[in-house]
């Protein structure tokens, strides 16, 4: 029976794993199904971690010293995906496919969130290359230019008044005229000067060359179409978190989700269900940057200590 179960090797699963280890138990598994490291591997760049400040370095570059150091203290890695979490009695069960079910006294879901795309034209063909979906991430290298946000939920306004702070101007392209962002929200937007609301729009293309996005193909609603030159845009049309791990057989969630499917946890990082943690992107109001999922990490494998220390 392991002592933990760590499901999800990016910045949160690894930090959980070094603070468990570290921290003195014996048998702590991190269950990965790809390489670890998660979805930082995928950017080009990072410059908001603090304490590591070293231009040009990737994602990927950065990630690598995480295994390293986490492996060294102990944690042992499968890279293997879990389809399922049960619990059974006092412990947990881990359904991999085609392997042993696995038995642990506590589980930390680490298994992130993935922002959708918008499905538009070169849309992925320059994502990363002027195309993002995180402002705080990528916000600072368009500062004093101007840019666009695609979409008209919470997420996007805030995120386009969050670059109205940063970029020169900001265009907000939204396919309806009435906003589904909290009241609040879309009136602290249409009061900043420097963010242009465009509504019954739609964003028929993203354009760009060798360098980058250079503007995007705007539809209105009598079917025109105009360029926006722009060095960026900013999809933010949702996230899917991966929580389908946290489903029965009956496809009922074992412990408590929100409408968005985010894990309701406490400041613990604690859910609903007793030894059940869940840490980093997937968590309820996440704030989706890797110091905030190695902080989750950390603070579920000091809780996970704790509860086996009291079990014993
Ligand atoms: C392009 C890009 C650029 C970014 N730039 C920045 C930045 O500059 N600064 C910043 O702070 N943040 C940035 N982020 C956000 C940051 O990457 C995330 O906030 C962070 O990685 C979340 O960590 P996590 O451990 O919660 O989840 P993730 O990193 O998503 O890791 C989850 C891991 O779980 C694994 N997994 C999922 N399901 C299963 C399963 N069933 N079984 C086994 N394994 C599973 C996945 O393969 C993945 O490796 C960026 C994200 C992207 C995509």
């Amino acid at each position: 029976m392991l002592d933990c179960a760590i499901i999800g090797g990016g910045p949160a699963g690894l930090t959980a794993g070094l603070y468990a280890t570290r921290g003195g138990l014996k048998d702590v598994v991190m269950f990965e199904k790809g390489m670890p490291g998660g979805q930082i591997t995928q950017s080009s760049e990072i410059e908001n971690y603090p304490g590591f400040y070293q231009h040009g370095k990737t994602g990927m570059d950065f990630m690598d010293t995480w295994q390293e150091q986490c492996f060294a203290f102990g944690l042992k890695h499968r890279m293997e995906e879990v389809a399922a979490v049960r619990r059974e009695g006092e412990h947990f069960v881990l359904d991999i496919p085609g392997k042993e079910s696995i038995s642990a006294k506590t589980v930390i879901m680490c298994t992130g969130s993935t922002p959708k795309r918008a499905g538009v034209k070169g849309e992925n063909e320059f994502f990363g290359k002027g195309v993002s979906t995180c402002a705080t991430c990528d916000g600072f290298f368009y500062r004093n230019k101007e840019v666009a946000v695609l979409g008209g939920g919470d997420t996007a306004l805030e995120e386009a008044y969050y670059l109205s702070n940063i970029c020169s101007k900001v265009y907000v392209i939204h396919r309806r005229d009435t906003f589904r962002a909290a009241p609040s929200t879309v009136d602290r937007v249409q009061r900043k000067e420097n963010i242009e609301l465009i509504t019954n729009a739609t964003v028929e293309e993203i354009v760009g060359d060798k360098t980058g996005v250079t503007g995007i193909d705007i539809r209105d609603a009598a079917g025109n179409i105009s360029r926006l030159e722009v060095p960026g845009i900013f999809v933010f049309v949702g996230h899917n978190v991966n929580n389908s791990v946290l489903k029965d057989s009956a496809g009922n969630f074992i412990c408590d989700i929100n409408e968005q499917g985010q894990v309701i946890v406490d400041l613990n990082m604690h859910t609903s269900i007793e030894g059940l943690y869940a840490a980093g992107d997937m968590r309820i109001n996440a704030p989706k940057q890797v110091v905030c999922a190695a902080g989750d990490g950390a603070t579920a494998a000091l809780q996970v200590i704790s509860y086996i220390q009291e079990q014993a």
